[in-house]
């Protein structure tokens, strides 16, 4: 995500640690620098040449060498947040029945996918919900949302017909007992008044608990229009799609900023999990590279449904199995692709990993379990007792080589060892490095 943009800074943050000595000069290269990526995350340039200046002014007045280096590192990251806003916001959602979340925005903003990825993000937290197509405009439109539905086994109601008001009319009575209810609504091609006319009219028979706008961050910092545009309709805040694909989110958040809209998600890729809330601290601490261990613990206790908290439970007691072990890979994979999960870890977000490393890992993963599927109950609860003569029939029944089951029980020990008293940040990182997310 927001690629470009991370490397600049973590240019900047290079030259500062690696300064001996903060003058005039590197001030004004990292200030140059700093102006540079952000432009060409195409952020307002107004906004840019503010930032940057005060930047400079503030280390230009601070006494201290020692305290600069820091302090300009402070000073970047508090002003990141700045110019992102510093609130983080969300939709405010109860346990109760019939909520509805009305998505609007332009054609191929990403509205149909984004209705799904809401559904899903909300059942994870145990929200019975549902989705309604009331794109009329576009025959494929229904056809897609139904796919998107199914994916994620949630259900859908539509209805044929030419008319968005009056299909919601027959819809909303059989959607009462839903607790969250999303609806997908047709676009443009662009902001124009028949849109915003068809807009207003449904809003006004829905009346949705929360309306939202939906914006890719390839149009940067045009967002603004579209967030003035479209608060006229009455809209609660702003999802940002295709953040993963773009360079220009940066300019897409901090133009949502200035038209007073509020960023409530953003999406980060293709899959119906890619989406979580914005938060500016976080997404500056992982544009610094200093990653991001709320999203991190956010995903894994999520992986972690009710039956892994058992066996958790049980680890505590009776130590690490491969059968746990075996759960965490399918924890692992549940979490999506380590390539993601490798950018939230504090540290990584430094590093240029190959994408080719990932595959290799996931890969590997994959034959793990394999691996452990060969295995006979009591192999799978004393792993130490697997010998030579084991290892050649587990190989054989999986299809896989000697070498790797080695190189499985060799993990499983580490990570045993590893586990021996509970877990924290460091551990949780540690243990990324034992699925091959190593650096060095
Ligand atoms: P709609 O016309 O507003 O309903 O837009 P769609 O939901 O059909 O999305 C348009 C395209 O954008 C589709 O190809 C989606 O797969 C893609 N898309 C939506 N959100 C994201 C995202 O967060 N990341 C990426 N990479 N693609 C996205
Ligand atoms: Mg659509």
């Amino acid at each position: 995500m927001l690629d470009r943009l991370k490397l600049g800074v973590k240019n900047i943050i290079d030259k500062v640690k690696n300064s001996i000595f903060i003058d005039r000069k590197l001030i004004e290269e990292i200030v140059k620098e700093l102006q540079r990526s952000l432009l060409q995350a195409d952020v307002d340039v107004e906004l840019v040449l503010k930032l940057t200046e005060e930047i400079k002014k503030e280390v230009i007045t601070k006494k201290t060498n020692v305290e600069k280096k820091e302090l300009l590192i402070k000073l970047v990251h508090d002003k990141l947040i700045e110019i992102l806003g510093s609130k983080e916001y969300n939709l405010k959602l109860e346990k109760k029945k019939n909520q509805t979340i009305m998505l609007v925005g332009l054609y191929g903003s990403g509205k149909t996918t984004s209705s799904a990825k809401i559904a899903l993000y909300y059942k994870k937290r145990g929200f019975k919900t549902c989705m309604v197509g009331l794109d009329i405009h576009r025959p494929a439109a229904i056809e897609q949302l139904k796919q998107l539905a199914e994916k994620i086994d949630v259900p859908v109601f539509y209805e044929k017909g030419k008319d968005a008001v009056k299909i919601w009319k027959s819809i909303r009575q059989k959607i009462k007992l839903y607790d969250i209810v999303i609806i997908d609504t047709a676009g443009r091609h662009s902001l124009d008044e028949s849109l915003v006319n068809e807009i207003k009219q449904l809003h006004k028979e829905v009346h949705p608990t929360h309306t939202l706008l939906v914006i890719p961050a390839d149009i940067g910092k045009t967002a603004k229009t579209q967030a003035k545009k479209f608060a006229e309709v009455g809209i609660d805040g702003v999802i940002i799609t295709r953040m993963d694909g773009s360079a220009k989110g940066g300019g897409a958040i901090t133009s949502c900023k200035e038209a007073n809209a509020k960023v409530m998600f953003i999406g980060t890729g293709e899959k119906l999990n890619d989406i979580e809330t914005f938060s500016p601290t976080r997404f500056v601490s992982r544009v610094l590279g200093f990653g991001d261990l709320t999203s991190l613990i956010e995903k894994i206790n999520l992986a972690l449904e009710s039956k892994d908290k058992k066996r958790l439970e049980k680890i505590k007691q009776n130590g690490f199995t491969l059968e746990d072990f075996y759960e965490q890979i399918k924890s692992m994979q549940k979490m999506g692709p380590l390539s993601k999960i490798a950018e939230l870890i504090p540290g990584l977000g430094n590093f240029k990993i190959p994408k080719g490393m990932f595959k290799v890992q996931e890969e590997k993963l994959k034959k793990w379990k394999y691996a452990i599927d060969s295995m006979t109950p009591k192999e799978r609860a004393n792993p130490e007792k697997i010998d030579s003569s084991r290892i050649q029939r587990i190989a054989k029944g999986a299809h896989i080589t000697t070498t790797e089951i080695r190189e499985l029980l060799k993990q499983y020990k580490l990570i045993k060892q590893m586990l021996g008293k509970g877990m924290d940040e460091k551990k949780i990182s540690r243990l990324a490095g034992r699925f091959g997310l190593k650096v060095s």
